[in-house]
């Protein structure tokens, strides 16, 4: 193997650049060449594709986004669109692929391995919600963002004695609002992993009035509803007035903690070793603070639990 690839897909995350530099230097480190592509998997069909250099990735590992641009391609699902992904490759004289992306990324990942392209994932998404990995880049930042908007909320919220709700990301996953509801003391979380009921967060709220709490914070996953929605049911409910923050795309933005740097460094440098070992089809991540590969597609049909341990622990916390 002489040359590999990177390319960066789905929704951005902040720590998808310190994963490029990453490959990117450990790469040439192994005297290998790499090139860039831009745009996903769309920049891979249309073949915009350019040779990175140690200088390419310099200034980049405490930025946001992501410096090859992502973008979602429909055409890729399709055969078609996926041998037209490995002519380009083939044209460019790439040997393999390091693809930096959530889950719909390495479905993309899996079909090239399957026609024989060796490629290796990366797990990019603020989610966390990628099997085979206790953290994907990207999340540790999204969570300060969260806690820091919340925060904010909660100076409001006690000043004029009142309830929020804040909306936060995690359409199948409640692991944003599970962690940022626990570190920013949020007196609900309400997560798609589990069957709430509005009674139980409607009597929390009376109970805590009746004892004098005047204000609260919840927080809602927008996989179970859009916070104006659960908003208008809670007041149906209780009869109190609410107020609703839907944090949207500041959760995706912003410079990367120390930890997602640290993570995407390893993750991504870890990812060019499985290839120059000959190790195509697999999936990187992090347990217990090991490095770890999967087959991807072992990888892609393994549940991601949130952790209800740590569900039960903030509702014990928040009585
Ligand atoms: P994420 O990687 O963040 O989950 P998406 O689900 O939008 O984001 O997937 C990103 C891109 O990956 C898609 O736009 C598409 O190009 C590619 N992709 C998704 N699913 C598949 C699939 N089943 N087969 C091939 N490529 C796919």
């Amino acid at each position: 193997m002489k040359r590999i690839g990177v390319l960066t897909s789905g929704g951005d995350a902040p720590g998808m650049n310190a994963a490029v530099r990453a490959v990117v230097r450990k790469a040439i480190f192994h005297d290998l060449e790499v090139y860039g592509i831009y745009q996903g998997y769309s920049g891979l069909i249309n073949g915009n594709i350019k040779k990175l250099e140690l200088g390419s990735v310099g200034d980049i590992i405490h930025r946001g986004g992501t410096m090859l641009y992502s973008a979602r391609c429909e055409e890729f699902k399709t055969k078609e669109g996926q041998q037209k992904g490995i002519e380009q490759l083939k044209k460019h004289g790439i040997d393999a692929l390091v693809v930096v992306g959530g889950d719909g990324s390495y479905r993309g990942a899996k079909a090239l391995t399957e026609q024989g392209y060796p490629c290796v994932g990366v797990p990019g998404t603020i989610d966390n919600d990628i099997p085979g990995t206790e953290y994907t880049i990207g999340f540790d930042t999204a969570l300060n963002t969260v806690i820091d908007a919340i925060d904010k909320i909660r100076d409001t919220a006690t000043s004029h004695e009142r309830t929020f709700i804040v909306e936060v990301m995690g359409r199948g996953a409640g692991d944003i609002a599970l962690w940022s509801g626990l570190a920013g003391g949020a007196e609900t979380i309400v997560i798609p992993e589990d069957n709430f009921k509005m009674e139980d967060v409607a009597n929390r709220l009376k109970k805590g009035h009746e004892r004098g709490k005047k204000h609260s914070i919840i927080i809602v996953a927008e996989g179970v509803m859009s916070g104006p929605e659960f908003a208008e049911k809670l007041q149906e409910a209780t009869n109190m007035e609410t107020r609703v923050s839907v944090l949207g795309h500041i959760q995706r933005g912003g410079s990367p903690t120390a930890f997602d740097r640290v993570l995407a460094s390893r993750l991504g440098a870890h990812a060019v070793e499985l290839l120059i070992e000959g190790k195509g089809g697999r999936a990187v991540g992090i347990e217990k603070n090991q490095l770890v590969d999967y087959d991807i597609i072992e990888a892609l049909a393994m549940p991601h639990r949130v952790d209800l341990d740590m569900y039960r622990l903030s509702k014990e916390l928040s009585i």
